[in-house]
Protein backbone atom coordinates (compact mmCIF):
# COMPACT_ATOMS: atom_id res chain seq x y z
CA UNK A 1 0.00 0.00 0.00
CA UNK A 2 1.03 3.12 -0.93
CA UNK A 3 0.10 5.36 2.44
CA UNK A 4 2.74 8.27 3.43
CA UNK A 5 0.50 11.27 2.49
CA UNK A 6 1.84 15.16 2.35
CA UNK A 7 -1.13 17.73 3.60
CA UNK A 8 0.43 21.32 2.43
CA UNK A 9 -2.62 23.60 3.94
CA UNK A 10 -2.34 26.57 5.92
CA UNK A 11 -5.91 26.25 7.52
CA UNK A 12 -5.71 24.65 10.75
CA UNK A 13 -9.29 23.08 10.92
CA UNK A 14 -9.01 22.14 7.12
CA UNK A 15 -5.81 20.79 8.34
CA UNK A 16 -7.06 18.79 11.27
CA UNK A 17 -9.79 17.44 9.43
CA UNK A 18 -8.12 15.70 6.72
CA UNK A 19 -5.41 14.59 9.35
CA UNK A 20 -8.03 13.22 11.20
CA UNK A 21 -10.11 11.80 8.43
CA UNK A 22 -6.84 10.29 6.07
CA UNK A 23 -5.83 8.37 9.57
CA UNK A 24 -8.31 6.35 10.07
CA UNK A 25 -7.94 5.35 6.60
CA UNK A 26 -4.86 3.83 8.19
CA UNK A 27 -2.65 6.61 6.00
CA UNK A 28 0.51 8.10 7.70
CA UNK A 29 0.33 11.98 7.00
CA UNK A 30 2.82 14.68 7.23
CA UNK A 31 1.87 18.03 7.42
CA UNK A 32 3.36 21.38 6.29
CA UNK A 33 1.44 25.03 6.74
CA UNK A 34 3.08 26.48 3.64
CA UNK A 35 4.49 25.96 -0.17
CA UNK A 36 7.74 26.17 1.23
CA UNK A 37 7.82 23.67 3.66
CA UNK A 38 6.12 21.68 2.08
CA UNK A 39 8.54 21.34 -0.76
CA UNK A 40 11.21 20.39 2.00
CA UNK A 41 9.14 17.90 3.65
CA UNK A 42 8.44 16.42 0.61
CA UNK A 43 12.21 16.16 -0.22
CA UNK A 44 12.83 14.68 2.78
CA UNK A 45 10.24 12.43 3.31
CA UNK A 46 9.44 11.57 -0.67
CA UNK A 47 5.48 10.92 0.05
CA UNK A 48 3.21 8.63 -2.28
CA UNK A 49 0.50 11.66 -2.46
CA UNK A 50 0.56 15.32 -2.07
CA UNK A 51 -2.66 17.36 -1.44
CA UNK A 52 -2.07 20.67 -2.20
CA UNK A 53 -4.14 23.71 -0.65
CA UNK A 54 -4.10 26.79 -3.69
CA UNK A 55 -4.64 29.57 -1.47
CA UNK A 56 -1.43 29.68 0.15
CA UNK A 57 0.41 32.21 2.19
CA UNK A 58 3.65 33.89 -0.16
CA UNK A 59 3.61 31.10 -2.27
CA UNK A 60 0.84 29.48 -3.89
CA UNK A 61 -0.32 26.32 -4.43
CA UNK A 62 0.44 26.69 -8.41
CA UNK A 63 3.44 27.71 -7.52
CA UNK A 64 4.09 24.68 -5.59
CA UNK A 65 3.02 22.51 -7.96
CA UNK A 66 5.16 23.61 -10.72
CA UNK A 67 8.67 23.71 -8.29
CA UNK A 68 7.64 19.63 -7.49
CA UNK A 69 7.04 18.99 -10.98
CA UNK A 70 10.53 20.61 -12.64
CA UNK A 71 12.55 18.28 -9.34
CA UNK A 72 13.61 15.41 -10.92
CA UNK A 73 12.86 13.37 -7.16
CA UNK A 74 9.39 14.87 -6.77
CA UNK A 75 7.77 14.97 -10.36
CA UNK A 76 6.00 11.80 -10.31
CA UNK A 77 4.45 12.23 -6.85
CA UNK A 78 0.90 13.08 -7.45
CA UNK A 79 -0.75 15.86 -6.61
CA UNK A 80 -4.26 16.20 -5.86
CA UNK A 81 -5.57 19.92 -5.57
CA UNK A 82 -7.80 20.51 -2.18
CA UNK A 83 -8.81 24.03 -3.09
CA UNK A 84 -12.15 26.61 -2.18
CA UNK A 85 -11.64 28.18 -6.22
CA UNK A 86 -14.25 27.84 -7.82
CA UNK A 87 -13.49 30.48 -10.63
CA UNK A 88 -14.10 29.03 -14.35
CA UNK A 89 -10.93 27.57 -15.78
CA UNK A 90 -9.17 27.10 -12.27
CA UNK A 91 -9.23 23.30 -12.53
CA UNK A 92 -7.63 24.01 -16.11
CA UNK A 93 -4.83 26.11 -14.14
CA UNK A 94 -4.28 23.59 -11.16
CA UNK A 95 -3.99 20.76 -13.73
CA UNK A 96 -1.57 22.57 -16.09
CA UNK A 97 0.61 23.35 -13.39
CA UNK A 98 0.57 19.47 -12.74
CA UNK A 99 -1.76 18.12 -10.35
CA UNK A 100 -3.64 15.53 -11.21
CA UNK A 101 -7.02 16.08 -9.48
CA UNK A 102 -8.90 18.62 -7.69
CA UNK A 103 -11.22 18.33 -4.91
CA UNK A 104 -13.28 21.17 -4.17
CA UNK A 105 -13.24 22.88 -0.23
CA UNK A 106 -15.82 22.44 1.68
CA UNK A 107 -14.22 18.60 1.77
CA UNK A 108 -17.02 16.33 2.29
CA UNK A 109 -15.85 13.52 4.81
CA UNK A 110 -18.35 10.78 3.56
CA UNK A 111 -16.79 10.92 0.27
CA UNK A 112 -13.23 12.75 0.58
CA UNK A 113 -11.18 9.49 0.24
CA UNK A 114 -13.30 8.02 -2.90
CA UNK A 115 -13.04 11.27 -4.54
CA UNK A 116 -9.13 11.16 -3.44
CA UNK A 117 -8.63 7.54 -4.95
CA UNK A 118 -10.78 8.14 -7.94
CA UNK A 119 -7.63 10.05 -9.37
CA UNK A 120 -5.02 7.58 -8.61
CA UNK A 121 -4.19 4.08 -9.21
CA UNK A 122 -5.28 0.40 -7.44
CA UNK A 123 -2.22 0.63 -5.45
CA UNK A 124 -3.02 3.83 -3.34
CA UNK A 125 -6.36 2.41 -2.01
CA UNK A 126 -5.96 1.64 2.33
CA UNK A 127 -5.36 -1.16 3.84
CA UNK A 128 -8.26 -2.97 4.90
CA UNK A 129 -8.08 -3.75 9.23
CA UNK A 130 -7.34 -7.64 10.15
MN1 LIG B 1 -5.47 28.10 2.21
Amino acid sequence: MKSKILIIEDNQQNMYMLTFLLESYNYKVFQAYNGLAGISVAKDIKPDIILLDIQLPEMDGYTVARKLKEDEQMKDIPIIAVTSYAMPGDREKVMEAGAIGYIEKPIDPDTFVTQMLSFLPPEYEPESEG
